[in-house]
């Protein structure tokens, strides 16, 4: 198996680095991921300037870019052969609910759709992990039992596990996405000469965070695995919305 690694804490992120001890014995792993922290860069592309992948000497790479450039980049053209499956990971810090939006650990994941096997985006909650070891552990079980078929082509799973000792899990649970809260207000600073500057404030607290989601499986000590699409189309409304399109007119 190929597997390609990424993730959008950078290259030399410690999740990333034990991940990739992890996944050596289902076969090579190749490391393409950004040059520094590109958390919440979510799908973009960078397009207005040229990307330079920098080889570390081991056949691992780390880019000038976001997320999705260096798993785009591995498949359309730097990596000799196409990877079977993407992995990204292991995030420092949860992808709950409307955070998937943001993530780009799961753009990443989301850009290895198209290859053979489920891409996963993986994630410990916390942004200090004592036990990435748990993470890394989780991820090697689910590699080791994929199943292509059964979970059928383009999909994505978000798996966050809980910063806890191995033995200490609860399971796994299959879990739809949660919603948040609207986000924290933005907090205003100023530079050293005066001018006002801003920083994006904290996610929203949970919002739908019910049984059968992602954030109450997680609070209940579980590995929350919860299959994504790509597809935004609200499936639901096309046809009062057609109705209504047709008494516009
Ligand atoms: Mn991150």
């Amino acid at each position: 198996m190929r597997i390609l690694l990424s993730n959008d804490d950078g290259y030399q992120s410690p999740g990333l680095l034990i991940l990739a001890q992890h996944l050596v014995q289902f076969g090579s792993v190749t490391i393409v991921a950004p040059d520094r922290d590109r958390s919440g860069a979510s799908n973009s592309l960078t397009l207005t300037r040229p990307l330079r992948a920098h080889e570390l000497g081991n056949g691992h790479y780390y880019v000038e870019g976001t997320p999705t450039d260096c798993v785009h980049l591995a498949i359309t053209g730097l990596l000799d052969e196409e990877p079977d499956l993407v992995i990204a990971g292991i995030n420092h810090g949860p992808n709950l609910g409307d955070d998937v939006l943001y993530s780009g650990t799961v753009a990443a994941a989301t850009e290895g759709r198209f290859l053979g096997l489920p891409a996963m985006a993986i994630s410990i909650a916390s942004h200090e992990p004592k036990y990435l070891e748990t993470a890394a552990q989780v991820t090697a079980k689910l590699v080791a039992s994929l199943d292509a078929e059964a979970l059928g082509s383009n999909l994505i799973l978000n798996v966050n596990v809980p910063d806890v000792p191995f033995g200490q899990l609860a399971g796994m649970q299959a879990t739809r996405l949660g919603h948040r809260h609207k986000a924290e207000p933005v907090t205003k600073a100023q530079d050293p000469r005066g001018r006002t500057i801003y920083w994006v404030g904290p996610a929203g607290a949970e919002a739908d965070a019910g049984p059968g989601t992602d954030f109450h499986a997680l609070r209940q000590g579980f590995v929350s695995v919860t299959p994504l699409q790509v597809d935004l189309t609200r499936h639901g409304l096309l046809e009062p919305l057609s109705e209504w399109l047709e008494a516009c007119a």
